[in-house]
């Protein structure tokens, strides 16, 4: 049941586990810990490995019930919620890596190049320990996906959930343990930024960030004392373009959902509509009306839940005051309710918005679905572009030349053509962030091979005395040299 308050800023305690925080030098013996684990799992070969990961998805699903609750305890979303958009998700991605890990870490051969007498291979080892900080909206699959992936590639971990969401971390660590991993393989630290910080300077090989741009910012500055490498999975702001060929039944009910699943917690979510002029007033009718009917509650029989925590919700309450402030109109929604106990907003329609509000810029991430009507689909996209981030984005339409030309000249890190969302659930499909959204990727053989130090072997396999270039330098070296680039690559204009 919702009930509507006047203030949102109320404070309401982030349901607790009782979990103790953890201190710096807690810090420094977990990472100690799992130093030593990994000795030990990293000798094992990957196949074995992923029969251990297998074990660690039984116990998942062995204790569903344990994970789903202290999800919705933590976050206030639907249990609907964490069973599809975490779990299932989360199991996914390990039956992907059980089954493909051990082909993409096996060595690779490359082309010697003029080397034919010379053998060159690639291997993919493990760094050491990971340390792995992540965030609240999706506390399990943010933290089950770089853990599993680092696991998978023969590395320790250490996580750091969010402060918001330590019990979902401790339990992610119970489940490794249950599962019969070596102790200490995945080591579980809690706490806030401080923590977080304190992990980024310990002796980690790696550090994987999920959460913020500006802590990421903070992180990469960190992590350069150590020059300790980082993976950053940031923020968004993502664009959804309406063709004026779109299919608008599917287009206004895909934005519904991309905007206000998990309460628009999410990295991913449609965070701004731009709909051609020619079908704008029917989209946004059909948008207003979809959004009327979303149940809002926390329990079963309801489409989305509560917002996790009252600074999220003081942020979205702040870009909608802004945005009615510089002209915009509040379609749907815009109140603030108590839903299971905390501040949250109701699905939010805004239109008669433009680049000059927060609601347009910033990243509100929260329950609002601005809609700007744009010319064409040219200015869509440039409207689409004239942003920092590059998570993601969608357009709807079916000229297969205007289709192509957006998805090209998007600058996100992947695009949902009549879709949204779904790109991140393809475990096979490597995911990231273009400029301010992040560097590097999760999922697929690149995602695995983020844990991975690259060694290249070259080696020699005819055993002459000595090689052509080996001193004493011939006096002919220099000769044939040239003669033979001239042979490989020709002076013709045409010559490759
Ligand atoms: P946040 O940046 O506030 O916190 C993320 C994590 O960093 C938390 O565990 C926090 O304790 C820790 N932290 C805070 N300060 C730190 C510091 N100085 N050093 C090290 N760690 C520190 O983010 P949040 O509010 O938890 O999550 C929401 C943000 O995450 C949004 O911006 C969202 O877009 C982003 N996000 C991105 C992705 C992605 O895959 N790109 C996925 C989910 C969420």
């Amino acid at each position: 049941m919702t009930q509507r308050v006047d203030d949102p800023v109320v404070t309401v305690p982030v349901p607790g586990t009782g979990t103790r925080t953890s201190t710096p030098a807690d810090v420094d013996g977990a990472v100690d810990r799992a130093r030593r684990a990994f000795t030990q799992w990293s000798a094992l070969s990957a196949r074995d490995r992923a029969r251990l990961m297998l074990d660690v998805r039984r116990r998942i699903l062995a204790r569903v019930d344990d994970v789903v609750d202290t999800i919705v305890a933590e976050t206030g979303k639907l249990s609907v919620e964490a069973v599809v958009s975490e779990v299932f998700v989360a199991c996914e991605e390990i039956t992907y890596y059980a089954k493909h890990a051990p082909g993409f870490l096996a060595p690779e051969r490359v082309r010697p190049g003029i080397f034919a007498h010379k053998r060159a291979e690639k291997r993919f080892e493990p760094l050491g320990v990971v340390g792995v900080i992540s965030p609240w909206n999706y506390p399990f699959v943010l933290s089950t996906g770089p853990v599993m992936g680092a696991l998978f590639a023969g590395n320790a971990v250490v996580l750091k959930p969010s402060e918001f969401t330590p019990g979902v971390g401790v339990l992610i660590g119970d489940l490794v343990a249950e599962a019969g991993l070596p102790r200490g393989v995945v080591e579980v630290v809690t706490g806030d930024g401080t923590v977080g910080e304190a992990l980024v300077r310990s002796p980690v090989a790696k550090i994987c960030f999920t959460g913020s741009v500006r802590t990421g910012r903070a992180v990469a500055r960190a992590a350069a004392d150590n020059l300790t490498p980082v993976l950053l999975e940031l923020g968004g702001k993502d664009p959804l373009i309406v063709c004026r060929d779109a299919d608008l039944d599917r287009a206004a009910r895909a934005a519904v959902w991309g905007g206000f699943s998990n309460c628009g917690q999410t990295c991913i979510a449609t965070e701004r509509v731009y709909v051609v002029e020619d079908v704008y007033d029917s989209f946004v009718d059909k948008v207003v009306n979809l959004t009327a009917a979303v149940r809002q509650g926390s329990g079963p029989g309801h489409d989305v839940g509560a917002m996790t925590h009252a600074g999220q919700t003081q942020i979205v309450m702040d870009h909608l005051a802004d945005a009615v402030e510089r002209g915009a109109t509040v379609a749907t929604g815009g109140t603030s309710v108590l839903v299971g106990g905390r501040p949250s907003v109701t699905p939010t329609v805004l239109v008669d918005v433009d680049h000059s509000m927060a609601v347009m810029r910033d990243e509100t991430f929260g329950p609002v679905l601005p809609v700007m009507k744009v010319r064409d689909e040219d200015e869509a996209l440039a409207l689409a572009n004239d942003s920092p981030f590059g998570l993601s984005a969608s357009v709807f339409g079916k000229d297969p030349t205007t289709i192509e030309r957006l998805v090209a000249g998007l600058r996100t890190g992947s695009v949902c053509v009549n879709d949204v969302m779904v790109s991140f659930a393809m475990p096979g499909l490597p995911f990231g962030g273009a400029r301010d959204s992040g560097s590097g990727l999760a999922h697929g053989p690149e995602g695995l091979r983020e844990f991975t130090r690259v060694k290249s072997v070259a080696r020699d396999r005819a055993g002459l005395r000595r090689e052509p270039m080996w001193f004493p330098v011939p006096r002919s070296l220099e000769r044939l040299a040239r003669g033979a680039m001239r042979l490989r690559y020709g002076l013709g204009r045409h010559a490759r």
